[in-house]
C-alpha cells in the first residue's frame, strides 16, 4: 500500500468505538494503522489512525479530490466544459447528482424542490451548485480549504470551511446531505447528533458511504480499494448505520445498494442511506 508510506507511529493516535467507548479487536494490521472491530457492536474502525493535524494536511493538499471519484472533473472555469470533454468520473458524478436530487424529491413525496438544503462534506461544491440550480437554498460545510475555496470563489456558494460541529448554521434544514463524508469524520456519533440538531423535525437526511459488508470489501480484505486507512476511519454496514443513527435520534428508513440505481451508479461497495428524525417520545 504505497499510500501509507511516509506515516509513522508518531502521526497516529488510538481511538475507541464511538458507540460503545471500548477498544476494537484487530482485523487487519496495516501498520502504522490497524483495522479493528468493536467487540460489542461490530462497528469497524481504524485504530491507530492519523492524528487530526496529519489528516488536515491530506485534505488541504490541492490534489486531494483529483484522481479519485472526481477525476479531473474540477474545472477552474466558471462555465462547464463541453460535454465531449467530460471524463468518465465527471459523467458518473453527474449521474449521482441527478439521481440524488431525484431521490430527495421522491423522499419528500414528490414535493417540488425548494426549501433549505445543507450539504456536509461539500467538496468542490458540484452537488450544491446543482441543488441550487434545482431551486434549493443551499448551505455547505467542507473541511478541505481547497474545496471550500473553489465552492465559495468559483461557484459563489455559501460554504463554511471546517468541521460540522463548528459551523455557524441556522437549524431547521429541510434536507441534510452527507455524500461520502461520515467515514471521514473524527466521531460519527457526534456528527449525526449535530446533523439531527440541524435538520427540521419533518426533514430528511441522505448520505452515501462505502460499506464493509459489501462483496468487494469481504473478498478483497486489505486489497479492498476503498479501505484507505488514512482517510476512511470508520467502516459501516447497514446494521451499524442503523444503530449509530438511532443513538443520534435518527431512524434509517431506506438503504440503496443497487449499483444500477442512479443515486449509487456504478458503486459496488457503497450505499445510499435515507434517515429521518425520530419524534420525541
Ligand atoms: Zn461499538
Amino acid at each position: 500500500m504505497e499510500e501509507l508510506t511516509g506515516w509513522t507511529v508518531e502521526d497516529t493516535e488510538d481511538v475507541v468505538c464511538c458507540l460503545c467507548r471500548v477498544p476494537g479487536t484487530l482485523v487487519h494490521d496495516v501498520a502504522p494503522f490497524g483495522v479493528v472491530r468493536c467487540p460489542q457492536c461490530e462497528l469497524v474502525f481504524i485504530s491507530p489512525r492519523l492524528r487530526p493535524e496529519a489528516l488536515q494536511r491530506i485534505y488541504d493538499d490541492a490534489g486531494y479530490f483529483e484522481g479519485g471519484v472526481y477525476g479531473s472533473a474540477v474545472s477552474t472555469d466558471a462555465a462547464p466544459s463541453v460535454e465531449a470533454g467530460l471524463s468518465p468520473a465527471m459523467l458518473l458524478q453527474r449521474t449521482w447528482t441527478a439521481g440524488r436530487l431525484a431521490l430527495i424529491d421522491r423522499e419528500r413525496g414528490g414535493a417540488a424542490a425548494g426549501g433549505r438544503l445543507l450539504e456536509v462534506g461539500a467538496g468542490y461544491g458540484l452537488f450544491l451548485a446543482a441543488a441550487r440550480a434545482a431551486g434549493w437554498t443551499t448551505s455547505g460545510v467542507e473541511l478541505s480549504r481547497t474545496g471550500a475555496k473553489h465552492a465559495q470563489d468559483t461557484l459563489g456558494l455559501d460554504v463554511f470551511c471546517g468541521q460540522l460541529e463548528e459551523a455557524p448554521l441556522t437549524p431547521g434544514f429541510d434536507v441534510v446531505c452527507a455524500w461520502d463524508t461520515v467515514e471521514h469524520v473524527p466521531d460519527p456519533l457526534s456528527f449525526w447528533r449535530t446533523v439531527r440538531s440541524q435538520v427540521a423535525d419533518d426533514g430528511v437526511v441522505l448520505f452515501s458511504t462505502p460499506y464493509v459488508s459489501s462483496l468487494p470489501a469481504r473478498l478483497l480484505g486489505t486489497r479492498w480499494w476503498t479501505l484507505k486507512p488514512t482517510e476512511h476511519i470508520w467502516h459501516f454496514t447497514p446494521r451499524t448505520h442503523a444503530l449509530l443513527l438511532a443513538r443520534a435520534g435518527l431512524a434509517l428508513t431506506r438503504v440503496v445498494r443497487n449499483p444500477l440505481a442512479p443515486a449509487n451508479a456504478g458503486r459496488l461497495d457503497s450505499l445510499v442511506g435515507v434517515a429521518r428524525p425520530i419524534p420525541d417520545a
